[in-house]
């Protein structure tokens, strides 16, 4: 089934790692944008079976609840919304409220994933997030009470200054609350991210060490104490509790992209929609075309996605469902270039699957470069 996935690019500030699709909150420009992707929305609408819708950004939660109630309605109308659908909403913890949450609730979301960083308040000051850690803590409470039964939490690690206990104490923070869903990143810093320039001039480290390897493994180790599995390489869950939206991404599924910069993948095919809020508006209102890149994937392409996402599945790659749907017999095609990461302990190939051990997650990039055709590489 159809993954739905709807780009909201707003957001109260613009904390000074980001790098995502986003702008400032502009009340004019959010109720046209809205009606722009319910266009779209209806548009596209074939009736075709979808099973996820997620709201991404930026910042979804600054959209009003019967906002999001009228996106949801117009994703029921124009697909096929199976009967318990996940429906995610991310959210900032400072933008919401138990009213709000449970107008949220009430519009269809049953998901909620809130973007928390740190339990830390100095480490969030340091990235200019505009929540605490007993906001963020008070949300995940007010999410229960407005009925949520399925609350995911996002922590970064590697933050400046962060030492390894400092990111435990964050991770056993996380797991006292109990949410059903954890994603945890290592901080990102593209090249003229404003906090990169601040770690320059208090001369913190400014690529991962050892430090950030073990804050991955002690991390994820910890994590399973509480009680979680992971799933992906950043990502763990409840039994029962994955995404199953972002798993279509993984698992060499298919999805449609509403709203600026959103992709879809469909039919072998990837495209792209116009990345500007502005334009983006212009183009729906002006029956424009959206897409701005566009490409059939051939078969080897198709094949080498399924490898490198699969690989990131602490499952690995169901190398019986690649070989019937691309007939390749994977280990024999790629054996003598992954035997040097198996012989390293960084990969598993047993009968039918192949995996990163949890070693390997660190070196993950490196060890998929396997799948990138060399023309590409
Ligand atoms: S709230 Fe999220 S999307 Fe918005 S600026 Fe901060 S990190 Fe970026």
């Amino acid at each position: 089934m159809l993954g739905l996935y709807v780009h909201i690019p707003f957001c109260a500030a613009i904390c000074n790692y980001c790098n995502f699709n986003r702008g400032l909150f502009d009340p004019a420009l959010k109720a046209r944008y809205v009606q722009a992707v319910l266009q779209e929305i209806r548009a596209a609408g074939d009736g075709s079976p979808a099973d996820t819708i997620f709201f991404g950004g930026g910042t979804p939660s600054l959209l009003e609840p019967d906002e999001i109630a009228a996106l949801v309605s117009a994703c029921r109308d124009a697909f096929a919304l199976a009967t318990g659908a996940e429906i995610t909403l991310e959210a900032n913890p400072e933008s919401v409220s138990e009213d709000r949450l449970a107008a949220y609730r009430a519009a269809g979301v049953n998901r909620v994933s809130f973007g928390v960083q740190s339990f830390d308040d100095a480490e969030l000051r340091r990235l200019s997030r505009l929540h605490t850690a007993s906001r963020a803590e008070l949300a995940v409470t007010e999410a229960r009470r407005a009925g949520f039964d399925n609350v995911s939490l996002d922590l970064m690690m590697w933050l400046p200054q962060q030492s390894v206990s400092a990111w435990l104490r964050n991770v056993d923070a996380l797991c006292a609350i109990r949410p059903e869903h954890a994603s945890v990143y290592m901080l990102e810093l593209y090249p003229n991210a404003p906090l990169r320039e601040e770690m320059a001039r208090a001369q913190w480290s400014l690529a991962p060490d050892d430090d950030a390897a073990e804050m991955y493994l002690q991390g994820m180790e910890r994590l399973e104490k509480g009680g979680y599995t992971q799933y992906e390489i950043s990502n763990v869950a409840r039994p029962g509790h994955e995404s199953r939206h972002n798993l279509k991404y993984w698992q060499d599924g298919e999805w449609l992209g509403f709203g600026c910069g959103a992709h879809s993948t469909r039919h072998g095919v990837r495209w792209k929609n116009v990345a500007s809020t502005e334009d983006y508006v212009g183009s729906v209102t002006a029956g424009a075309r959206l897409i701005t890149e566009e490409r059939r994937l051939s078969r080897e392409e198709r094949l080498e996605e399924a490898l490198f996402t699969g690989l990131r599945l602490a499952g690995g790659i169901d190398l019986g469902d690649i070989q019937k749907r691309y007939g390749v017999d994977v280990w024999a095609r790629y054996r003598s270039d992954l035997l040097p990461f198996a012989d390293e302990g960084l990969l598993v190939y047993d009968v039918g699957s192949l995996k990163l051990t949890r070693r390997g997650m660190l070196l993950a990039h490196e060890i998929m470069t396997v799948f990138i055709s060399s023309a590409v590489r």
